[in-house]
């Protein structure tokens, strides 16, 4: 290959992409090997140790946000960063220690955040969540943080303002000590990529809490807000756990009517409330009733191609459980896939943390017929 063509080649399709230094290939970027000698691998490698490093970063922030930290993690977040910074690290096998590394503070960060959420707002359990809306003043949170949920559900109890959760926020209804606010009404839209819609569809004050937000349009950014780590522009940021500004938009705002949704919601199912049926579960899966479990979770994306997972979820066989978790579930959560014998079909573990509940589940599971979670064991899973 001609040397244009290689370097056409490169800018086309890189073997990596690293600017992180003044001697950075042309001023833009090394794309094939480093001027410093960095190998492509060594740049992939760092590129995913930092991604993991951001996803690890979300779950901590929502727990230190309910006082809960672990200076392990916290450690390995500072030599994780640090082994990124310019000429620290060339070696890709320690870059590989890192990643498993990484995989294992995630479980650990996981496992924290489950805690907090416990320990803070009750453990979840099974609970039906309305889509309608009902007469009154509103506001949609938006996002993945219970705490600040929790703080506007204070500051709303006893108002005749109404809070609605969208698309990651769905779990909360599970926590008893959220649910327990009459002001909570229900659940509106679908995965985070409705939003644009949904925010412009209903004359209703806004709070963004966390991640997978879309530049807001200008029809409804002066009736959103956003607080913690989110910024968006043109829209007023909350330092703070303070909504009264929040609460004084959705006010001035027409109201929501009275309309019933078309589906209602089911959510909440923890560790525990699953593994207090494991005997009828294990005597289902012996006596044939339960022939497979899968996993249908994680991020959604509004493409046609995924419509593939509401199709997979119709058409798994009636002897199918199917767990699922994060904001892939509301491909399929509208649709009753019934029980067998009293064990729900269709059951949601919660936000994408929640992952940690699926592992735990399927830990159980294999636990129950005496083999490890990668085993074959008398049922199909995942
Ligand atoms: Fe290029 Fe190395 Fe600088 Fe990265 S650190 S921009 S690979 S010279």
């Amino acid at each position: 290959m001609k040397k244009e063509d290689t370097e056409m080649a490169a800018i086309e399709k890189p073997d990596m992409f690293c600017y992180q230094c003044s001697q950075t290939a042309g001023g833009i970027g090394c794309t094939i090997k480093g001027v410093c000698g960095k190998e492509a691998t060594v740049a992939r490698l760092q590129d995913n140790l930092l991604f993991a490093i951001k996803g690890i970063s979300a779950y901590l922030y929502h727990a230190r946000e309910l006082g809960y930290t672990d200076p392990e993690v916290d450690a390995f977040i500072e030599r994780g960063f640090f082994s990124t910074l310019t000429n620290v690290n060339f070696d890709p096998q320690e870059f590989l220690n890192l990643a498993v590394q990484a995989g294992e503070m995630n479980i650990k960060t996981m496992q924290l955040l489950k805690k907090a959420h416990i320990e803070t707002f009750g453990e979840p359990t099974p609970t039906q969540v309305k889509t309608g809306t009902v007469k009154g003043h509103s506001i949609l949170v938006t996002g993945h943080d219970l705490h600040a949920l929790h703080k506007l559900l204070q500051q709303v109890e006893g108002t005749d303002v109404f809070v609605y959760t969208h698309s990651e926020m769905l779990p909360a209804h599970g926590y008893p000590g959220l649910r327990k606010y009459k002001n909570l009404a229900g659940n509106l839209g679908r995965a985070w990529f409705d939003q644009r819609q949904l925010f412009a569809k209903y004359p209703m004050a806004i709070l963004g809490t966390s991640n997978c937000f879309l530049i807001p349009r200008e029809e409804y950014k002066d009736r959103m807000f956003a607080t913690g780590p989110v910024y968006l522009p043109g829209v007023k940021h909350i330092d703070g756990y303070d909504y009264s500004e929040v609460i004084a938009k959705a006010r001035a705002l027409p109201e929501l009517p009275d309309a019933s949704g078309e589906y209602v919601l089911t959510t909440g199912f923890s560790t525990s409330v699953l593994l207090s049926h494991a005997a009828k579960i294990k005597q289902l899966v012996l006596d044939g009733k339960i022939k497979r479990f899968f996993l249908v979770g994680g991020c959604d994306a509004p493409l046609k191609k995924s419509d593939y997972y509401r199709e997979f979820v119709q058409k798994v066989p009636k002897d199918t459980v199917v767990l699922t978790l994060a904001c892939g579930k509301y491909r399929f959560n509208d649709l009753d896939l019934g029980n067998i014998e009293g064990i729900p079909r269709l059951i949601d573990l919660g936000q994408c943390n929640d992952a940690i509940v699926a592992l735990e589940v399927a830990q159980a599971l294999a636990g129950l017929f005496g083999v490890g979670v990668n085993d074959p064991c008398p049922s199909h899973w995942w």
